[in-house]
């Protein structure tokens, strides 16, 4: 567990104009400060060019990327264009996207490779609507889910899953220490039998209402390698702490 460093990444969703760019200083000064974890921001796109720019030290991302290279998308952004402004990662997969958008198992994976191939590392996001965990569904479901969206070529140095059950996220409920624990351990089964040993590297964050009371408990879960945080992550105020939480989880 120790060779996996603790990764926090904020998703800012639709948030955010300019005057929100004051957020960032703090935010990367406290990341520079704290050395012992990984931080990124995952910004509007809108924003990613001057937040790269206002903190050069920061991993600032994009929330989505399209598939393909270039061609007749109108209102998508490439990987490549995100990269040019200065993202070094994405996230792909996300619920929101999933169910607003329909982004199928096989879209993210294409998304994850087309993202991989312009340079960015990639957060996949996977997650349990609450119908399935009440049936019991959820390990079932989400590991179906990882099997059908893993891109080619996954590696622990471009790739992290971020395990979000989508009745958590954004309601201030979180499942409970066991459950996580089961379903992260499920998930690095699953990423074994798919990636072998590399699978161990890889990180698997937890997402869905993570702030500065809950996350120390959070990131001492078995198997939880970080936190991919929405809310929490559009203030320094909320997000520093937790950035301080991971770094004190070893
Ligand atoms: C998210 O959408 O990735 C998320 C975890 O949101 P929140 O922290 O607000 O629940």
């Amino acid at each position: 567990m120790g060779m996996r460093r603790k990764f926090i990444a904020g998703n800012w969703k639709m948030h955010g104009l300019g005057s929100s760019l004051s957020e960032i200083t703090p935010i990367a000064a406290a990341a520079e400060a704290l050395g012992d974890v990984d931080v990124a921001l995952c910004l509007p796109a809108t924003l990613i060019q001057r937040a790269a720019e206002a903190a050069p030290a920061l991993a600032i991302g994009a929330q989505d990327c399209h598939r393909n290279v270039s061609g007749a998308h109108t209102g998508c952004l490439s990987a490549a264009m995100i990269a040019e402004v200065g993202a070094s990662l994405t996230i792909v997969g996300h619920s929101e996207r999933r169910q607003d958008q329909h982004e199928s198992d096989a879209d993210v994976k294409a998304k994850a490779e087309a993202a991989r191939d312009a340079g960015l590392s990639v957060i996949l996001c996977c997650g349990e609507s609450e119908a399935e965990r009440d049936a019991g569904e959820a390990l079932a479901r989400v590991t179906k889910q990882i099997a059908a969206s893993m891109p080619d070529g996954a590696a622990a140095d471009w790739l992290t899953i971020a395990y979000e059950p989508i009745w958590a996220i954004g309601t201030g409920r979180v499942p409970s220490s066991d459950d996580i624990a089961e379903m992260h351990g499920a998930i690095r089964n699953q990423l074994r039998e798919t990636i072998g040993g590399e699978a161990d590297k890889l990180r698997i964050l937890y997402g869905g209402s993570m702030n500065g009371g809950n996350a120390a408990e959070l990131l001492a879960v078995p198997d939880v390698d970080g936190g991919l945080v929405g809310g929490a992550s559009l203030s320094a105020d909320k997000f520093v702490p937790i950035i301080e939480a991971a770094a004190r989880t070893k």
